[in-house]
């Protein structure tokens, strides 16, 4: 009965190790495949900056939704800022 046991204890722990190195690989896996690596799509929509008043590329813009309308930002700073104020 000991034996079985201790059998028991070795393949959970065996398992834990297994799982460890799973989730370590599937990390790994999950840096590599940046968004960056997808390819853009040049559509030549041009988007204003709602906080700066710039116009620039729709693909180069960081989106924000607010109230089911799409918001357009240069930079992160702008985006912060216009988020700020609602
Ligand atoms: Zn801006």
């Amino acid at each position: 009965m000991t034996g079985l046991i201790r059998l028991i204890y070795w393949a959970f722990l065996a398992y834990l190790v297994y799982a460890a190195v799973k989730f370590f690989r599937s990390l790994n896996r999950a840096s590599k495949s940046r968004p960056s690596a997808k390819p853009r799509q040049i559509t030549g929509v041009m988007v204003k900056d709602e906080e700066c008043d710039t116009y620039l590329p729709r693909e180069n813009a960081l989106r924000e939704t607010r109230d089911g309308k799409e918001y357009f930002f240069c930079s992160q700073e702008c985006r912060t800022k216009f988020l700020e104020k609602r």
